[in-house]
């Protein structure tokens, strides 16, 4: 990523030190910080906004060792895999690499079938999950938007790990792909919640109870979150 110095000129860290990373100018902070990411596995930096590139990167630079450990320290990032069962859209499935099969992905009751070589098995099976989300997550959010009496223009599939989903006040949400590898409970507490933002844009109580309103099993959902999301993220 690039920085604005207050100079006003730009500045390609990543290029100077060779590696990825986010930075975070801030006026309050009085001295730099590194922190590791570990939702998108990336070293961040905390900087004055006053402080030059030359320290910034002199700073990384005397840390590297601590990054390097950092990072490896990460629970595994995670790839699908030809023969594990993995739960999709609550419904326990088995994913088989089938590389004699015309093309994309294919369920059959319980089982995934992929086909081409091996080393896509990952990308397929992800962009086939993707492409299911966008249809299953929006007719969901569709019946819930009609309960409320509300609008939903669109919906669509993120790649973030940040957050599971949001809600633009043009009545569009977003979801994380990720989610449909949750339990069924967990999908519709948060299609539940990202819906009655349609309605509230906050965290009121009102917003609350408006999820537990569509969604009785709400807080189940939302404690599965709070514990287990790493499950979830984990998958690149
Ligand atoms: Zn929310």
């Amino acid at each position: 990523m690039k920085i604005t110095l207050f100079t006003g000129k730009t500045f390609d860290i990543e290029q100077a030190l060779g590696f990825k990373i986010k930075v975070v100018k801030s006026t309050r902070a009085k001295r730099m910080t590194l922190r590791i990411d570990a939702k998108e596995r990336i070293p961040v930096l905390t900087m004055p906004s006053r402080c030059s590139a030359a320290r910034a990167v002199e700073f990384v630079n005397s840390h590297r060792d601590w990054i390097t450990n950092s990072l490896g320290r990460l629970p595994e990032a995670k790839k699908f895999e030809n023969n594990e069962t993995i739960s999709l859209f609550g419904q326990n499935i088995t994913i088989v690499h089938s590389p004699e099969m015309r093309s994309g992905a294919l369920l059959r009751e319980d089982r995934l079938f992929v086909s081409g070589d091996i080393e896509f098995l990952h990308r397929r099976v992800k962009d086939y999950i993707k492409k299911q989300a966008r249809e299953i997550f929006y007719q969901k959010s569709k019946i819930l938007a009609e309960k409320l009496g509300t609008k939903l223009n669109d919906v669509t599939i993120k790649d973030t790990k940040s957050r599971w989903g949001s809600c633009s006040s043009m009545h569009n949400i977003n979801y994380s792909w990720r989610i449909a590898l949750a339990p069924g409970y967990v999908i519709d507490y948060l299609i539940a919640h990202e819906v009655s933002h349609l309605v509230h844009q906050d965290h009121s109580e009102a917003f609350w109870q408006c999820v537990s309103d569509l969604y009785p099993q709400a807080e189940q959902g939302k404690n599965w979150l709070k514990k287990h999301s790493r499950l979830l993220y984990r998958y690149e």
